[in-house]
Formats: structure tokens, sequence, C-alpha cells
């Protein structure tokens, strides 16, 4: 077999087509995209608009298992089933998040995909893009700066300078920010208080951006912003300091979707990014939704595995969104199933057939789980070169015990021509129609019943714990009438349960909910359990040692 070269080298090979030709395969004239240079372009909001009345195509969720060391590949399996349905003859389009700064120098590189399946122009965007995360960090800190501009001149609104909740955020992960005292340095600076900073994909701003249905919605959502409460512990919003009106202004591009191109010049939706752990960690919904009126086919990714990513896209996005995904796919690897199955990082090129059947029980939890969301399901195994033909065999053969297909894919070594198969099996299924969607919980359960829901029914824990205080602020958010807003928990992505070196498929654990937030704009409530952080560090050896521009000015080194 053919080395496949690293994915740089293949995104910089890539037969790029102008953006408008990738616009007019989907029938947006030329007046309706904004270019950014000849390969990126964003829609104009008048033409989204316009398309209202269309039918929707269907939407395919792509999600994993829970992620290890050893690497997924749902970007790379989104990317490539796009492609695939393209292949045999589908209008398909992909709504993919677009990448931060942090991880791209830290030690997970960029999120345009891998090998065959990738979209392109890989380098912008993994770095600048067309500037939208720079705009939301923009945005975020003129409220920050607003906050503390309010306190200078009086502080009228009586905030409470212990309680401010609202922190600043940077594209960055630089662990020495993440809690600081300032503004120091006397009396015309202001007061000091112990503050800090989150990454910009931890923004409440990247959540609003990324569920707000327009201009006008992304307003009203950036004013209901809470920053803080006064000493009775009410809130104050960010209307009450004026500031969502030049925050909008800020945003007003960042809300239109990116489009650019997959390696095979399908059209690719890259916008917004947030976190999937206190927020829900899905693209854009105004990208999904113009995507659903322009293809018949729209396949998207959810971050982390099931557990996280697809119950906050169905719980929170789809719900939310009004959106009714036709079928789910679980990305699922030989290694790392190995892995869950007890085989060690170093070992996980061997053969080890009885670790895999082992490690399959967390394939199984996660099949078991869509299924609750009336979903159906089909699992694609995304090929590594060191499987071997037992290994697969043996995967394919627990799938079918439960019901379910699992299907070989070769997207990453042979783009398109290697994912066939599951497009073809995907389109099927979303053609039967035989999706019956529904969040997991209704709306009008009590906010702390729905994390039991979740937790039950999906990590399986035993019993949810939480201090007194902690209870009684989710009833002070129901008093407050937030009650109906969906939950958003914070649990670590490598294992079911709350602690990340348990695999496979772990029950009867307890989780406790450590604190909770009222994510107001947003519109839901996030859930901590255990240690979450939001603004990340860099590793003993980040990637940034590793990058660089060549003697052709070419960047080097991103992965
Ligand atoms: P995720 O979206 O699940 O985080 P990605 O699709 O971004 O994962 O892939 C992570 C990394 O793994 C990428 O660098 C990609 O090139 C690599 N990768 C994905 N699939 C394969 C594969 N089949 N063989 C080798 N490397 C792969
Ligand atoms: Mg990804």
């Amino acid at each position: 077999m053919g080395a496949v070269p690293s994915d740089i080298e293949i995104a910089r090979a890539a037969r790029k087509q102008p953006i408008f030709e990738i616009g007019a395969k989907l029938g947006i004239p030329a007046e309706s995209l904004v270019p950014y240079g000849h390969d990126k372009a964003k829609i104009s909001p008048d033409f989204i608009a316009a398309q209202k009345g269309r039918p929707d195509g269907k939407l395919i969720l792509v999600t994993a298992i829970n992620p290890t060391p050893a690497g997924e590949g749902k970007t790379t399996t989104t990317v490539g089933l796009g492609d695939g349905l393209n292949r045999i003859g589908k209008r398909a389009i992909i709504c993919v998040r677009e990448p931060s700064l942090g991880p791209c120098f830290g030690v997970k590189g960029g999120a345009a995909g891998g090998g065959y399946a990738q979209v392109v122009p890989m380098e912008d965007i993994n770095l600048h893009f067309t500037g939208d995360f720079h705009a939301i960090t923009a945005a975020h800190n003129l409220l920050s700066a607003m906050v503390d501009n309010h306190i200078y001149w009086g502080n009228a609104l009586d905030l409470d300078l212990r309680r401010i909740t609202w922190k600043r955020v940077m594209d960055m992960n630089d662990r020495a920010l993440r809690q600081i005292v300032g503004p120091l340095g006397g009396v015309s600076n202001g007061f000091a208080r112990e503050t800090g900073f989150d990454i910009t994909v931890a923004s409440e701003i990247m959540a609003i951006l990324c569920l707000a249905t327009d201009l006008k919605d992304l307003e009203a959502r950036l004013g209901a912003i809470i920053v803080g409460y006064r000493r009775d512990r009410t809130p104050v919003f960010a209307r009450d300091l004026k500031a969502d009106g030049a925050m909008a202004v800020l945003l007003k591009d960042a809300m239109q979707p990116n489009l650019v191109q997959t390696l095979e010049n399908n059209p690719a939706f890259v916008h917004g990014g947030p976190f999937a752990n206190i927020a829900h960690g899905c693209n854009s919904v105004v990208a999904t939704r113009t995507a659903l009126k322009l293809a018949d086919y729209v396949v998207t990714e959810a971050g982390f595995g099931a557990d996280l990513g697809a119950e906050k896209f169905f719980d929170i996005k789809c719900r939310k969104a009004g959106l009714s995904p036709s079928a789910a796919v679980i990305v699922a690897t030989v290694r790392a199933l190995k892995m869950n199955g007890g085989v060690a990082k170093p070992d996980l090129s061997q053969e080890n057939v009885e670790a895999l059947r082992a490690g399959c029980v967390n394939l199984g939890r996660h099949i078991e789980n869509l299924q609750k969301f009336g979903v159906p399901v089909v699992v694609a195994i995304n090929h590594f070169s060191s499987d071997t033909e037992a290994e697969v065999a043996a995967v394919k053969a627990y799938a079918a015990a439960l019901g379910v297909e699992a299907i070989l894919c070769r997207h990453w070594a042979d783009g398109s021509a290697g994912i066939e198969d599951l497009a073809r099996r995907v389109a099927q299924i979303a053609e039967d129609g035989t999706a019956r969607f529904k969040p997991l919980y209704a709306d009008d359960l009590s906010l702390f019943s729905k994390i039991e829901k979740v937790a039950r029914e999906i990590y399986r824990a035993g019993e949810v714990t939480a201090e007194r205080a902690v209870l009684a602020q989710l009833r002070s958010f129901e008093e407050q009438g937030y009650g109906h807003l969906p939950v958003c928990i914070a649990k670590t992505q490598y294992s079911f349960s709350t602690n990340p070196d348990l695999l496979g498929a772990p029950s009867g654990h307890v989780v406790p909910v450590r604190e909770v937030r009222l994510s107001a704009g947003a519109g839901f409530v996030v859930a901590i359990t255990g240690e979450i952080r939001t603004m990340p560090g860099l590793p003993r050896s980040p990637s940034a040692e590793r990058i660089r521009l060549n003697a052709e000015g070419h960047v080097e080194g991103l992965f």
C-alpha cells in the first residue's frame, strides 16, 4: 500500500475550483456570495432569508464512540461521507465547525478533516479564516470593557464586584490567564477584582452565534446575557449596559455561513465552533438550516463522543432549531475499540480480537443511546492501515448482533471511492423515512430532573448528587423563568462516567453536579460535573514549536 502524504501536503495539492463555481452548484448567484479571496465566501443574509419557503433536505448526524488518544476521525468521516453522497449522485453539503487556534498550536492540531477527506483551504480554515472568531473575541471583550467602565463611572446598576460572571476571552491556550486580578494601578484604572480569561470557543457569544436564527434573534440573545449579579442576587443583563447593539454590529458578518469546498470540489459550510462541554458543540443553526434548503442531504458533525456531542445536538440544537435528523452515523475505529478493551496505546498496531470484542461494549452503549432519540443508526468503521480483517469482521459481527450495520470506510486513504457503501446505506435509511426524532426529555421537566434523565439514560449513572446550594440555584433559575431551558452537561469526554479512566461501558456510577451556570443568552443551563477547563493550557512540547514557513513561504507543520 502506498504511503499517504501528510494532511497539509494533500491539502496544498488540491485542485480547487473558484468559490463562485462552488456556489453555482448550489444555485447561489454570484451577487449573493461575499468572497474572501478566491476560495472562501460568506453567504448574504438576503439570499438566506429568501430560501425560507423551500423544502428541507435530509439531515445526517456524524458522531462517535468515546474519544481516545488513538483518534476516531469524526470530521474526516463527515467530509468523506459528504463526498461519498455526491459521488453516488446525491446533492450533499457538509456542515462542520470552524477550528480554534488554541488546539491548532497545542496538541490536537487542526479540524479540517484528514487524508483524502478534507475541506480546503486547510491553512486558512485552521488559522484566521474569515475572521469570525476574532469578531466573537472582540464582541465578548467589548462587553467586558463596558462592565468595568460601568463600575468605574459609579456602578449605577449596583453590580456586586464579587459576583461578576462575565470574564474576558482570547482564542489561544494560555493557562497563565485563567485566573487574574485586575484592574491594578490605582484610582484612574478602576476597581481591582478577581477575574480571568476563557478561550473564545468557550464564550457564551460563540454558543449564541451558533444558535441564533438571524441577526434580530442574535441581538435579542446578546441582550439576554447575564454579566453578573447584585448583592440581592438579581441578575444584571448585557442590555442593562446597552451593549447588545454594538455587539451585534461587531458580529454582523460573523453570523453569515462560510462556504468552502472539499478536496473533491463539493460544497462545505464551515461555521461556528462552540465547546462541546460547557456549550453544545455543533456548527451554526444558520449554516445547517441554509444547507438543508440548498441540498438533498446535509451531513453534520457533533463534538466528542455521542454521550456528550450527539445528546446536545439532539436535545439543544435540534430541539431549539426544530431540526429533525434522518439518520446518525457512529464513527468507530478498531484502534479506539481496542483501547476501550484495555490495550495500551503503544500496542494498538498488533491484532487483538479479544480486546477488541471487549471494547465493543462502548460502541454498543452508544448505539442503544442514539436509538432512544428515535433516529436510525449505522456504524462507520474508519479504516486505519494497521486494522486486520479479523478485527474488522469482529466489529461487524458485534453490530449485527444488535441489529445495526457496521460498514468499513476507506475515505481517509481513498477519498469518496472508499466510502460509497456507507453513502448508499445512509441514503437508503434517509429515503426509507423511519426516523421518528424526539428529544430525550420534555421542556417542562424540572432542571434537576432533566440532568438526572441524561445522567441515568445516557451516562447510565445510578445517582446524581448535588449540594444544597446547587439545588437552590436551580430552583432560583426556575423562579426567574428559565425552567423550560434544556440542560448542557459538562463532563469528561473520555468516559460515560465522570472518571476519565473508566473506559468501556460503566454503569451505576455517581454523577456529582458541582456547579450550575445560566447561559441565558444561549438558552441553556450548564451543569458542571468534575474538573472542566474553559481555558486550556499548552503541552510541554506544543505543535507551535513545529509550525513554520518554509523557503517558498508555505505553512509547514499544521495538521
Ligand atoms: P475528530 O473530528 O474525531 O476529532 P478528525 O477527523 O479531526 O477527528 O481526525 C483526527 C486526526 O486523525 C486527523 O489528523 C486525521 O488525519 C487522522 N485520521 C482520521 N482518520 C484516519 C485514518 N483512517 N487513518 C489515519 N489517520 C486518520
Ligand atoms: Mg472534529
